[in-house]
């Protein structure tokens, strides 16, 4: 944390409802410390209904920058005055830079995943993924993925919300149908698993089995967006097959590097910061 804060300190903050669960001021401070940039991060809980108030109040206390996270990722695009072309295709911001009282959004989580995925050693250009669910880290999951030319194979429990996120890219993005053949089938050549659903996660619910991860080849690299617990009984199953795994803290970790490039106008070599972030993050 920063232990002394200047009288030109910039502010920053992530907000939602609920939020004080965030690692964001944990990791936003933490790279801040490192890099020796004069900004604060701040958890600020708002209410739905508190939205209009707190862009003024942002805008009015000369706020640099915002992240968003749940509900506000949607419900923050009418009052935007910029958007990157990917949170413009998401229909998604989760990084709102403020500038001369204009609101910029963007979305890091999308290219933060392949940031995340290309640090992992595993180059996701031309090669297959089976994506499980459809909602919003779905959709920047799939998002990423068919920008670099990979195909992705959604299956949802909701069909129609993997029909509606394979619109995004017509060719690359498929969607298919939970317990089919072309699901066993997509599984069976994925050189990628993703697990964008809850179920794993502390107090949700758990897959009813993971006979599933049979199918897939030796060598597909099995990730789990969820980071609580880390891993998660997917990533232990997967691992206890001999499968390569990857948890949900990197993509946490490069959407908030990302997050603050946008901020900072600074590009941050991850090198110089991922150290002290790992090891804030097992405090
Ligand atoms: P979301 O928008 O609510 O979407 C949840 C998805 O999971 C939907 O497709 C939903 O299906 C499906 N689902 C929910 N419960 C299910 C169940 N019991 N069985 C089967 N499918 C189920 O949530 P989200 O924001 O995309 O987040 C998804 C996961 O990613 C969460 O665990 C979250 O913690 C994690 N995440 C991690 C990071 C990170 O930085 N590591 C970032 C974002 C999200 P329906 O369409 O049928 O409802």
């Amino acid at each position: 944390m920063n232990a002394t804060l200047s009288n030109t300190v910039q502010k920053l903050c992530v907000i939602g409802d609920p939020v004080t669960h965030s690692k964001s001021p944990l990791l936003h401070n933490t790279m801040c410390r490192v890099l020796g940039l004069d900004y604060l991060y701040l958890c600020q809980t708002v209410k739905p209904g508190g939205l209009e108030d707190f862009l003024a109040g942002a805008k009015a206390l000369d706020y640099a920058g915002f992240n968003a996270t749940m509900p506000f990722k949607e419900l923050l695009l009418p009052y935007l005055d910029g958007l990157d072309p990917l949170a413009k295709k998401l229909g998604a911001v989760n990084t709102v830079c403020i500038m001369d009282g204009k609101l910029y959004g963007h979305n890091t989580d999308c290219p933060g995943y392949i940031a995340a995925l290309r640090r992992r050693g595993f180059d996701p250009a031309g090669k297959r993924a089976a994506l499980l669910g459809a909602g919003g880290a779905a959709k920047a999951v799939a998002l990423g993925l068919s920008e670099t030319g990979a195909e992705v194979f959604v299956s949802n429990r909701t069909p129609a919300k993997a029909q509606a996120l394979a619109a995004l890219a017509p060719g690359l993005i498929r969607a298919v149908a939970p317990d089919s053949g072309a699901w066993r089938e997509a599984l069976a050549s994925a050189d990628l698993l993703v697990n964008a659903t809850p179920l794993g996660m502390a107090g949700q619910g758990q897959f009813d089995s993971f006979d599933f991860l049979e199918l897939l080849p030796q060598g597909c690299l099995v990730s789990d967006l969820i980071y609580h617990p880390a891993p998660t009984r997917l990533l232990q199953e997967a691992a206890a097959r001999g499968l390569a795994v990857m948890d949900g803290f990197p993509l946490l970790i490069h959407q908030a590097i990302l997050a603050l490039e946008r901020f900072t106008g600074q590009t941050i070599d991850p090198d110089t910061v991922l150290p002290a972030l790992e090891a804030a993050l097992k405090e």
